[in-house]
């Protein structure tokens, strides 16, 4: 038995017949029991239209766990805490049902009135089911209540403002857990301990001593089965709104004083805060946005974009984005910080590369072009771990160098997986621990910043395909680097 703190809950999963609860909150609140993260005083409560019962629910539930993870003897008597009720969240009458049953389980389950409601459904339905929680008086236990909502949170600062406005109506900030996963992830997590825990970093962490970062999460899919969804999104709003300004943020952020929730999301914020906006009329000069054609992955030929259903033919969507953004503060001002997402590209990986200034003269490469920089580059998926280039004396007589690679890798021993993403966020909303999880200023900043880009696109039609499945993006988003002298570190 764990001596962490074992929290005491019940959990009403709205949408559990779906593909998020089925392949990752199912399997992660498992890995929870198992783990003894959490004891016995809990129940899952599913909800969703289907007419399923409590047996048909556990029969899925166990079915989903056996496919992510080798299961134990625990297993039957797991899925006995989980109950279903058929339930359309539009309908009123659904929800007074809804309270005898979470009363009834928490006097079963001792689990102290405390309540966590997770969305795990279209996020049209968000703001409604907060609504009616708070109306039926659901979320007025005698524990704690809080909310956990899924991406997306809204598609503009408009839309968000009016989602949060009707959370904010019902739950207090502090009550409202905004899942962005890549938060969970272990290597993100791990920025921060990187960063703030090693004087080696840390003192060369700012613009005189760090030349660019580079910060890529790319694809090998496609849209597969989510392409009416995408096409509305795309990966502007997909990716860089969210999750590849968190990293953004994490990477730039100043040493919190204290690790409590609120001084590392203030640090956040003032880098968000501090992001240059990007002028309409320049926007070409820092962000490049790519749909992919026709192309080959693993040997095989695979669809334009257009191609992949009936509703994309004329599309406009962007499937790729690269950017540069620029931090106006006084550790960052001149430092670029590029970042790149999209589907169908080359590899499916997600890393960040520090790139330091070189040093001024350097006689141990006969050419200058031979010279490589110092990198950092933190892998986050599917590789979890950092590696550093250096450079050293190349083997035999002589004094030339060569760049070599210090290399650590996180999860070494195969079979040992670290936790996943959302089985560490479930665990941390349980506790009460809303570190990882976005604030509402953090969102409203992010859309800012992002709608320019989206209203400034949507207003033009772009000329696509314009580059090849398999490939690594369009050739203008090498050129975005190309012309401050620096180029995409493929290590
Ligand atoms: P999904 O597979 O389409 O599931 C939607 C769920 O909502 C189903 O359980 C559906 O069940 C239920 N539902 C629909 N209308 C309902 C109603 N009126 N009343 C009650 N239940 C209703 O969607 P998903 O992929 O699980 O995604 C859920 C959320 O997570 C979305 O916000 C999505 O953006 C986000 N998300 C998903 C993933 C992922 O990997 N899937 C990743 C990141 C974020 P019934 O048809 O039985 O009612």
């Amino acid at each position: 038995m764990s001596n962490e703190l074992q929290p005491k809950s019940v959990i009403v999963i709205f949408g559990a017949t779906g593909d998020l609860a089925k392949r990752k909150l199912f399997p992660s609140i498992y890995r929870l029991y198992q783990s003894g993260k959490i004891s016995e005083n809990f129940a899952v409560v599913g909800l969703a239209r289907r007419p399923w019962t409590d047996e048909v629910l556990r029969e899925n539930v166990s079915n989903s766990i056996k496919e992510a993870v080798s299961p134990k003897e625990d297993l039957e008597e797991f899925v006995s805490h989980f109950y279903y009720q058929s339930f359309d969240v539009t309908d009123d009458s659904s929800y007074s049902g809804l309270n005898a049953l979470i009363k009834e389980l928490e006097g079963a389950y001792e689990t102290e009135e405390n309540r966590i409601f997770y969305l795990a459904m279209a996020p049209e339905f968000f703001g409604t089911i907060a609504n009616k929680l708070q109306e039926y008086g659901l979320k007025d236990s005698a524990g704690w209540s809080r909310l956990v909502i899924e991406k997306p949170f809204g598609i503009d600062i408009k839309s968000a403002r009016k989602l949060n406005k009707q959370l904010r109506a019902a739950f207090d900030e502090d009550q409202i857990y905004r899942i962005d996963h890549y938060l969970g992830k272990e290597m993100v997590q791990n920025i921060e301990v990187i960063r703030f825990a090693n004087g080696i970093f840390e003192h060369l962490w700012n613009n005189r001593f760090i030349s660019n970062v580079q910060v890529t999460s790319s694809e090998t899919l496609g849209v597969e089965e989510r392409a009416r969804y995408y096409d509305t999104s795309g990966a502007t709003r997909d990716m860089v709104q969210n999750h590849m300004l968190q990293m953004v943020a994490l990477l730039a952020m100043e040493p919190p004083i204290k690790l409590t929730t609120d001084e590392i999301r203030s640090e956040k914020i003032k880098v968000l805060r501090a992001l240059r906006p990007i002028n309409p009329k320049e926007i070409d000069n820092f962000f490049v946005r790519g749909q992919y054609g026709v192309g080959k992955i693993g040997g095989e030929t695979v669809p334009a974009y257009v191609d992949e259903a009936d509703e994309l033919e004329n599309s406009n969507t962007e499937t790729f984005v690269a950017g540069k953004l620029l931090i106006d503060n006084y550790r960052w001002a001149g430092v670029p910080f590029y970042i790149r997402t999209g589907k169908r590209l080359a590899e499916k990986s997600t890393k960040i590369v520090i790139e330091f200034n070189d040093i001024p003269m350097n006689l141990y490469y006969k050419k200058d072009k031979d010279r490589h920089p110092n990198l950092l580059i933190i892998n986050i998926q599917p590789n979890e771990g950092i590696t550093l280039c250096l450079n050293a004396k190349k083997s035999g007589s002589g004094s030339l160098a060569e760049p070599i690679q210090l290399a650590y890798n996180h999860n070494p021993v195969p079979g040992i997986n670290t936790p996943e993403a959302y089985e560490k966020l479930l665990y941390d909303c349980m506790i009460g621990d809303a570190t990882n999880f976005t604030h509402w200023d953090e969102v409203a900043l992010s859309w800012k910043f992002v709608d320019t880009i989206i209203n400034e696109w949507s207003n033009k039609t772009a000329d696509f395909p314009n580059y090849r499945s398999g490939s690594m993006g369009p050739e203008a988003a090498d050129e975005l680097l190309a012309k401050d002298g620096f180029h995409w570190w493929s290590i």
